[in-house]
C-alpha cells in the first residue's frame, strides 16, 4: 500500500530520491513467512520504514543528497539499519535531504526540492525534510531522520509529523555518514508519539562500533509513552525557557505554545519560567563546531575513495588537481561555504578565537540546562520560529536559513534529548511543533509529556 502510495504522490512530493521496492517486498514476504510458521515477532515486524540518505543501506544507493556520492552503493549497513531489518522492518527507500544534513529547508539537496504536503510551494524543512513529507504525506508510517542541530524536529514542526533527537550516544552513529559528530544523532519521525517511542526502542541502545555509544539499555519509552497517553501529568515540573519564545517567534507559534501550556496545566503539570541565559549565543558557537567538524569529516571526499572522481580538464593529474576538481565539481555551495568556515575556525591562528571561544560557550550551554534541570523535569520551548515559508525565500541568506535553528541547537550542543510534537495550525493554517527537552538519559519524559499533548 506504501509502495502504491509513493507512486501516486512522490511526482508531486518528492520525498524519496531511491524507492526500494524490491527489498521492500521481500521484507515484507519474509515476516508473513515467519508470521504464518506461528513465529512470535516484533510489534512493529511488517511496518515499512523510509530512512533518511545520510543513513548506508547496504545494496541501496546512499547520496547524503550530494552528487559527490552519487551511484556509491555501500558495502554494509548502519547499525540501526541492521536493527530496522533485524525487527523485520521493511525499508521503503531513501529520502531526500540538504547536501549532507546542511540546511533547514531540504532547498540545498543536490537533486531538488522536497515539497511540504500542506502547501506543495512551501519547503518541508529540513535538513530532514524527505523523511518528514514522507511520513506527513503517508508515503511511510515511520521514518528515520538524524538531527546535528534540529533536523528531525524542525521537519516534524513544519510538516505536522513527530520528531525525537534521543541523548546523544543513545542511538549508534555507526554507519551515519557524519556531518558533526559530536552533535549527529539518528532518530523517529512519525505520526504519533508512541510510534516514536516503539521505533526509538528497536534503533537505540549501546554499539561497541560506535566509541560514544552510550553503555544504557534502552530506556522503557513506549510504557512512559502509554502513561502519559493517560492525561495526568501530576507533579511533573514544566520549566519555558524564556531566551526561546517572544521576539522573533510568528504570533500563530507563540499562540499555540501558550495553549499548550494551558494544557499542560490542566493535566496537573506545574509551569515555571527559566532562564538559560547563554542560549542566546548557542547559534553563534554551533555554526562555528559544526562547520569545523564538518571540514574535518568531509575530508574523505577526495575523488580517491568514493563516487564521483572528476580529472582537471587540462594540465597534469596529480592528486591535489583530482581533489580540487572533484570537489570543486561534487560540492553545492552551501558546503562549501561550511567547508571554508570551518577550515578558517580551526586554522592555527584562529583556533582559539573561534573553535576555542565556542567549545567555551557550549559548556556554559551545558550549564545552564545543567541548573535548569536541578529544578524542572523538562524544559519547553516552540520547535521552530515559523511555520514553513516558501521556496527560495530564505535561500540567498544564509544567516536568516540558520536563524530556524534557534530553538533546537542548544540540545544538540548539549546533548540532551528532544521532541517535537504537532501543535496545532498557526494563523496561516500550517502545521506548528511544540518542543519538550530532558536531561540527558531521561528520554522517557518526553514520551510522557509529549503523549499527553497529543
Ligand atoms: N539546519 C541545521 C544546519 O544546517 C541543522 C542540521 C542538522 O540537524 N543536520 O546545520
Amino acid at each position: 500500500a506504501h509502495l502504491d502510495r509513493i507512486a501516486d504522490v512522490d511526482r508531486a512530493v518528492h520525498a524519496f530520491l531511491h524507492v526500494s521496492s524490491e527489498d521492500a517486498l521481500s521484507a515484507a514476504g519474509d515476516v508473513d513467512a515467519r508470521r504464518a510458521a506461528g513465529e512470535t515477532l516484533h510489534p512493529l515486524a511488517g511496518v515499512p520504514v523510509a530512512v533518511k540518505d545520510v543513513v548506508v543501506t547496504r545494496g541501496m544507493p546512499t547520496t547524503a543528497g550530494s552528487k559527490i556520492l552519487e551511484g556509491w552503493v555501500p558495502p554494509y549497513d548502519a547499525t540501526l539499519v541492521e536493527k530496522l531489518r533485524a525487527a523485520g522492518m521493511p525499508i521503503l527507500g531513501k529520502t531526500n535531504m540538504d547536501e549532507f544534513a546542511m540546511g533547514s529547508s531540504t532547498e540545498h539537496s543536490a537533486y531538488g526540492n522536497t515539497h511540504n504536503p500542506w502547501d506543495l510551494d512551501r519547503i518541508p524543512g529540513g535538513s530532514g525534510g524527505g523523511s518528514a513529507a514522507a511520513v506527513a504525506a503517508f508515503e511511510a508510517p515511520l521514518a528515520i531522520g538524524t538531527d546535528t542541530g534540529g533536523s528531525i524536529r524542525q521537519p516534524g514542526a513544519v510538516t505536522g509529523t513527530v520528531g525525537v533527537k534521543p541523548t546523544y550516544g543513545g542511538v549508534s552513529r555507526y554507519g551515519l555518514i557524519a556531518m558533526a559528530s559530536s552533535l549527529d544523532q539518528a532518530g523517529p519521525v512519525t505520526r504519533s508519539v508512541l510510534d516514536a517511542a516503539l521505533l526509538h526502542e528497536v534503533i537505540g541502545g549501546h554499539d561497541p562500533r560506535d566509541s560514544t555509544s552510550l553503555p544504557d539499555p534502552v530506556p522503557a519509552l513506549s510504557a512512559a509513552a502509554r502513561l502519559g497517553a493517560q492525561g495526568d501529568l501530576t507533579g511533573v515540573r514544566v520549566g519555558v525557557v524564556n531566551e526561546l519564545s517572544g521576539e522573533g517567534y510568528q504570533a500563530g507559534v507563540s499562540a499555540r505554545f501558550e495553549e499548550s501550556l494551558d494544557l499542560l496545566r490542566a493535566a496537573g503539570a506545574e509551569i515555571v519560567e527559566v532562564g538559560c541565559p547563554s542560549f542566546r549565543h548557542a547559534l553563534s558557537a554551533y555554526y562555528l563546531i559544526m562547520p569545523s567538524e564538518a571540514s574535518s569529516n568531509l575530508a574523505k571526499f577526495d575523488g580517491m575513495r568514493f563516487g564521483l572522481r572528476v580529472e582537471p580538464e587540462d594540465g597534469p593529474v596529480t592528486a591535489e588537481r583530482v581533489m580540487a576538481a572533484t570537489r570543486g565539481a561534487g560540492f553545492g555551495d552551501e558546503v562549501k561555504r561550511r567547508i571554508i568556515l570551518g577550515t578558517y575556525a580551526l586554522s592555527a591562528g584562529y583556533y582559539d578565537a573561534y573553535y576555542g571561544s565556542a567549545q567555551k560557550v557550549r559548556t556554559l550551554i551545558q550549564r545552564d540546562f545543567d541548573a535548569a534541570f536541578a529544578s524542572v523535569d523538562v524544559l519547553v520551548s516552540p520547535t521552530s520560529p515559523t511555520t514553513a515559508f516558501r521556496f527560495g525565500e530564505k535561500l540567498d541568506d544564509p544567516l536568516a536559513m540558520y536563524l530556524n535553528d534557534i530553538a533546537t541547537i542548544p540540545a544538540n550542543l548539549a546533548g540532551v534529548p528532544g521532541l517535537s510534537v504537532p501543535n496545532g495550525l498557526s494563523d496561516d493554517g500550517l502545521p506548528v511543533g511544540f518542543q519538550i527537552l530532558a536531561p540527558a538519559r531521561a528520554d522517557d519524559r518526553l514520551y510522557r509529556v509529549g503523549a499527553a499533548l497529543e
